[in-house]
C-alpha cells in the first residue's frame, strides 16, 4: 500500500466524490491537477505535464493553471463537454494546523456555465432534464441558469420524442436518473454532444417552494426538483435569481417537432447549422440581447390564439405607422442592458460596478421608452406601458451610489460617490486632505500658545505629534497636551483632537477601500431585492424589442398583415418565401398564390427537379409561422387559418435518432405526421416514397395521400416525381394538382417558378442534370436511352441488361395525366394501382 503525503490524500478523498470531472486543487496562486486529470488535462489544455513528490516512490503527474488565468482554462474544457471541480482553500494557510482544508466551491458543467464565449447573447442556455412518466407519457424541464428562466412541459409521445423535444431547445447538458434508457443516453451523447449527468434527488426542497408554485402536476414537481437539485447540489449557493417555472401546455403552441423546426430553417440553416440564412436572421432585428432570445423562442413556438396573435399584430401595426416613434424606440433600446443575466449575475454574486452602471443606465432610459410609446395613444400600447415597472428608487440608489468610471475591481475602490456614505467621505476627505488638515492644526496651536516654532510631525512608533523645542515648553497649555515623547532638546506632546484624526489619516486609505467593498456588496444586496421586478421589466422590454423588430423587418420588405379565418381556407395572393427572397443571387423571387379553399384539402404538386417545388411547401408553411408568431407575411394578400401542428418531411431524411435507414427515417416522420395531425394541421410531403422501388414508393405516397384526405383533412402539399399519381384528383374530392412550370428553349430547360393549376407533362431530369455539369458522355447517352424509351418501350435496354425498374412504358390517361410504369407487363397492375379509381387508358404509347 503506497502512502501518500497528507494533502495528496486530501485531494484523493475529494477527487473521490468528482470523478466525473476535473478538479481543479488551489495550491497557492495555481489550480493543480494530479494524476489522471493532470494527463488528460495536459493534452486538451496543451500546457506542460510535470511530476511532484506525493510520499510514493513514483512522482505523481502534475499540470496546473495560474489563479488568476484560470477562467479561460475553464472554459475551454467546459466548452468539450467536460465538467470542473473548483476546489478551494477554506481556510486562512497561515493558521491552518497541518493540511490547509479544502472543499469543492462550485462544478461548472456545460449546462451551468455562467460566463465565457458559450454563452452568445442571444441564445439561451439551457440545461435540462427529462423523465419517463409512462412509456408514452414524459415529463421535461429545462432552465437557463443565466438568466433564471424556467419551463416545465408534459409531453405525450415516445422517448424519441421527448429526446427530439429536449434537444430542440438547445440544451447543452441533460440530467436524468440513473435508470434512464440507455440508448437515449447515447443518442443524446453520440447524435446531438449534450453532456449527460445524473441526479437522483427528487425531493423538494424549500427553498425552491415559489420557484415550483405554478406547478400542479407530481410528475412535473419532481422533474423540476431534480433539475433544481442538481443546479443547488454543483453551485453550492443560494440562486435567488431563478424564476417560477413556466408550465408549458403543448396545445398553446403551433406545435413542430425537431424535423421540422429544421426543414424548414427556423433557426439554423440545415446545411452550416448557422443561423445566418434561417428565418430567425432574417427577422432579427432586435436592439436587445433579451429581445434576441425571445424572438427566438417566438419562432420556435408560434401562438394558435386568434386573440393574442392579433394583438402582437396590431402593435406592429402601431409601431409602423409612427415610424419615427419606432425609430425613437430602437435608438432607446440600445441603451437596455441584458437585466436577466444581470440578475444571474447580481445572485451568483459575480456582479461588478460596470454592471451595476449598465443596470442605471437601462433603468434611466425606461422612463425614456414609456414617454415614446404614450405618444403613439393607443389602448393596446397603454396597456404595454402598464406593465413596465422602471424601478425608480433602484436606479436612484444606483445614480447615487455608483461613480461613472467605477473600475472593474471592486476591490480597490473609486466605486462609490461622495454624498453617499457619511463615514466614507469622511475617510476621502481625511486621506485627500490630511496634509492640509495637519497644516492648520499646526497653524492653528501656533496662535493658541503663541509658540512661533511649534512643529506637526510623524514617526513610525509613535505617529503623530506636536513638538515644541524645550525653550517654549512653558506655553504649552495645561491639560490640553499630553506628553509622548521627550528628546533632548525637545517634547512632543498629542492632543485628543490629534488623537482622533492620526487614527483616521492613517487607516483612511485602508478603511476606506474597506468600506466601499463593503457599501457595494450591501448595494449588490439591495439589488437583490429587485431580482424578479427587474426580470419582469426584461420580459416586458424584449416583448417590445420583439414586436419593433416585425415592424422594421415587415417594413423592409413589404409584408403585408395577415387576416385569420375560423373557415379552413388559406388564401395567399403573390406569396414569397422570406428567406429565399432575400438570398437569390441575380434574379427576381417569383411571387406565388396559394388557394387552399375550403373545397381543397390537399396539393399534389409535380413539376421537374429545380422547379421550386420544396421551396413552394415551405413558403406556405412560413407565411403561416410569420402569422402566428404575430408578424406580417410576405403577400400581397393573406387570409389564413390558424394550424395547429405543421408537420413537414422535405428534403433528404435527418437521421438524428440512431442507424435507421434513410427510408425508415422518412416513414418514422411520416407516420408521426399521419398519427399526430389533426384537420386543422398543414402537412408537407416532399417525394415521399422515392427512397424504395417505385411500386412500393407510389403505392405507399397514394395510400398516405387517401388516408390523409378521407380520415384527417390537414391541409396538405404533397410533390412528387409520380405522374400518375395525379389521376387522383379525378377521385379525390379535395385533392388538386398544381405544377411548378418550366419550358424548353433551344434544348434547354427553363425554370419559370411560377405555379399553375394541373398536372406538369415532363420531368426535364436530364436538363437538370445538364445544369449540374455531368460529363456530357452521360448526357448525350441518357438523352438517347430517354429517346429510345419514349419511342420503343420495348427496345431500349440493351441485351444481357436485366433491370426491371429502368423500363418504362408511358401510358396515357384522361385529362392528359401521364402514368409511367416500369414496364410494360407492369403496365397493367400499375394501372391496378388505381383500380378503385378507374382510370381509362386511352393510348399505350409503344
Ligand atoms: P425543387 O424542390 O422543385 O427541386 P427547389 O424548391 O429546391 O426545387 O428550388 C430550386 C431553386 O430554384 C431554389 O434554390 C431557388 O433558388 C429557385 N427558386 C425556387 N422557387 C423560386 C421562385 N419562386 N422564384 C425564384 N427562384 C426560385
Amino acid at each position: 500500500m503506497a502512502t501518500y503525503t497528507p494533502m495528496i490524500e486530501q485531494y484523493l478523498n475529494i477527487k473521490k466524490n468528482y470523478q466525473d470531472a476535473f478538479l481543479f486543487f488551489r495550491l497557492g496562486d495555481f489550480y493543480e491537477m494530479f494524476f489522471e486529470d493532470a494527463i488528460k488535462a495536459s493534452q486538451v489544455l496543451e500546457i506542460t505535464l510535470t511530476g511532484r513528490a506525493g510520499g510514493t516512490d513514483e512522482r505523481i503527474p502534475m499540470c496546473g493553471v495560474p489563479f488568476h488565468s484560470a477562467a479561460g482554462y475553464i472554459e475551454q474544457l467546459v466548452e468539450k463537454g467536460y465538467k470542473v471541480a473548483i476546489c478551494e482553500q477554506v481556510e486562512d494557510p497561515t493558521v491552518a494546523k497541518g493540511v490547509v482544508r479544502r472543499e469543492v466551491v462550485q462544478l461548472i458543467t456545460p449546462g451551468t456555465q455562467m460566463e465565457g464565449r458559450s454563452i452568445d447573447e442571444k441564445q439561451n442556455h439551457y440545461i435540462s432534464t427529462l423523465s419517463e412518466v409512462t412509456p408514452s407519457l414524459y415529463a421535461l424541464a429545462w432552465i437557463d441558469l443565466t438568466t433564471g428562466e424556467g419551463n416545465v412541459l408534459l409531453l405525450n409521445g415516445s422517448i424519441e420524442e421527448a429526446v427530439l423535444k429536449i434537444a430542440a431547445t438547445g440544451t447543452k447538458e441533460v440530467v436524468v436518473n440513473e435508470d434512464f434508457s440507455s440508448k437515449a443516453i447515447q443518442t443524446l451523447e453520440k447524435s446531438f454532444s449534450i453532456t449527460v449527468s445524473f441526479e437522483e434527488n427528487v425531493r423538494l426542497s424549500d427553498e425552491f417552494t415559489n420557484v415550483v408554485k405554478s406547478i400542479d402536476q407530481t410528475s412535473l414537481k419532481t422533474t423540476a426538483a431534480r433539475l433544481l437539485n442538481y443546479l443547488s447540489r454543483t453551485q453550492k449557493r443560494t440562486l435567488s435569481h431563478l424564476q417560477e417555472i413556466v408550465v408549458i401546455h403543448q396545445h398553446d403552441f403551433l406545435n413542430m417537432d425537431m424535423y421540422s423546426m429544421r426543414n424548414l430553417e427556423l433557426v439554423e440553416t440545415q446545411r452550416s447549422k448557422n443561423k445566418q440564412g434561417s428565418l430567425n436572421w432574417l427577422l432579427d432585428e432586435t436592439k436587445t440581447a433579451m429581445g434576441g432570445r425571445l424572438l427566438k423562442k417566438w419562432i420556435q413556438r408560434p401562438l394558435v390564439s386568434t386573440k393574442q396573435i392579433e394583438h402582437r399584430l396590431t402593435i406592429v401595426e402601431l409601431l409602423m405607422e409612427n415610424y419615427f416613434i419606432r425609430e425613437d424606440l430602437k435608438e432607446l433600446l440600445k441603451d437596455v442592458y441584458d437585466l436577466e443575466r444581470l440578475a444571474g449575475k447580481v445572485s451568483f454574486g459575480n456582479v461588478n460596478a460596470r454592471d451595476l452602471l449598465q443596470l442605471k443606465r437601462s433603468l434611466q432610459t425606461v422612463p425614456s421608452i414609456i414617454h415614446a410609446l404614450k405618444s403613439i395613444s393607443h389602448e393596446t400600447i397603454d396597456e404595454l406601458i402598464n406593465q413596465i415597472d422602471p424601478c425608480e428608487e433602484l436606479q436612484m440608489l444606483l445614480e447615487n451610489a455608483i461613480l461613472e468610471d467605477a473600475p472593474l475591481s471592486i476591490k480597490e475602490g473609486n466605486i462609490i460617490k461622495d454624498g453617499f456614505h457619511k463615514t466614507l467621505d469622511e475617510y476621502r476627505f481625511v486621506s485627500k486632505n490630511g496634509k492640509n488638515w495637519l497644516m492648520e492644526l499646526e497653524q492653528r496651536e501656533r496662535e493658541i500658545t503663541g509658540i512661533k516654532n511649534l512643529k506637526i510631525g510623524y514617526n513610525r512608533i509613535f505617529g503623530y505629534f506636536i513638538e515644541v523645542t524645550r525653550s517654549n515648553i512653558s506655553q504649552v497649555p495645561e491639560g490640553r497636551y499630553e506628553r509622548k515623547q521627550t528628546l533632548a532638546n525637545a517634547e512632543r506632546f498629542i492632543t485628543e483632537e490629534l488623537k482622533e484624526k492620526e487614527t483616521m489619516i492613517l487607516e483612511a486609505e485602508e478603511k476606506m477601500i474597506g468600506l466601499e467593498y463593503e457599501l457595494f456588496i450591501s448595494i449588490r444586496e439591495q439589488v437583490k431585492q429587485y431580482l424578479s421586478r427587474l426580470q419582469t421589466l426584461g420580459q416586458v422590454i424584449s416583448q417590445i424589442d420583439v414586436l419593433q423588430s416585425f415592424s422594421v423587418v415587415s417594413e423592409k420588405n413589404g409584408y403585408v398583415r395577415p387576416a385569420f379565418t375560423e373557415e379552413r381556407e388559406y388564401i395567399v395572393k403573390n406569396g414569397r418565401h422570406p428567406v429565399v427572397e432575400k438570398v437569390l443571387l441575380g434574379s427576381e423571387y417569383i411571387p406565388n398564390d396559394t388557394n387552399f379553399d375550403v373545397e381543397t384539402h390537399q396539393f399534389l404538386i409535380t413539376g421537374p427537379n429545380m422547379a421550386g417545388k420544396s421551396t413552394y411547401m415551405k413558403q406556405v408553411a412560413l407565411i403561416s409561422i410569420l402569422a402566428q408568431i404575430g408578424c406580417y407575411v410576405p403577400a400581397e394578400y393573406a387570409k389564413l387559418p390558424i394550424f395547429d401542428q405543421i408537420f413537414t418531411r422535405i428534403g433528404a431524411a435527418d437521421d438524428l435518432i440512431s442507424g435507421q435507414s434513410t427510408f425508415m427515417v422518412e416513414m418514422l416522420e411520416a407516420n408521426y405526421a399521419i398519427t399526430n395531425a389533426t384537420e386543422k394541421s398543414l402537412i408537407l410531403f416532399d417525394e415521399i416514397g422515392r427512397g424504395t422501388s417505385t411500386y412500393d414508393g407510389m403505392a405507399l405516397a397514394q395510400a398516405m395521400i387517401e388516408y390523409i384526405h378521407d380520415h384527417i383533412g390537414a391541409k396538405t402539399l404533397f410533390s412528387t416525381h409520380y405522374h400518375e399519381l395525379t389521376v387522383l384528383a379525378n377521385q379525390l374530392k379535395f385533392l388538386k394538382n398544381i405544377h411548378v412550370a418550366a419550358k424548353e428553349q433551344d434544348g434547354k430547360v427553363l425554370f419559370l417558378h411560377k405555379i399553375f393549376e394541373g398536372a406538369a407533362d415532363q420531368s426535364y431530369g436530364i436538363h437538370v442534370a445538364e445544369l449540374a455539369n455531368l460529363p456530357k458522355d452521360v448526357i448525350s447517352r441518357a438523352k438517347e436511352l430517354l429517346n429510345d424509351l419514349e419511342s420503343n418501350s420495348h427496345s431500349y435496354v440493351k441485351e444481357g441488361i436485366e433491370n426491371t425498374e429502368k423500363e418504362i412504358v408511358t401510358i396515357q390517361v384522361p385529362k392528359k395525366e401521364i402514368v409511367q410504369t416500369t414496364n410494360k407487363e407492369d403496365a397493367e397492375s400499375q394501372l391496378s394501382l388505381f383500380d378503385d379509381h378507374q382510370p381509362v387508358v386511352k393510348e399505350v404509347v409503344k
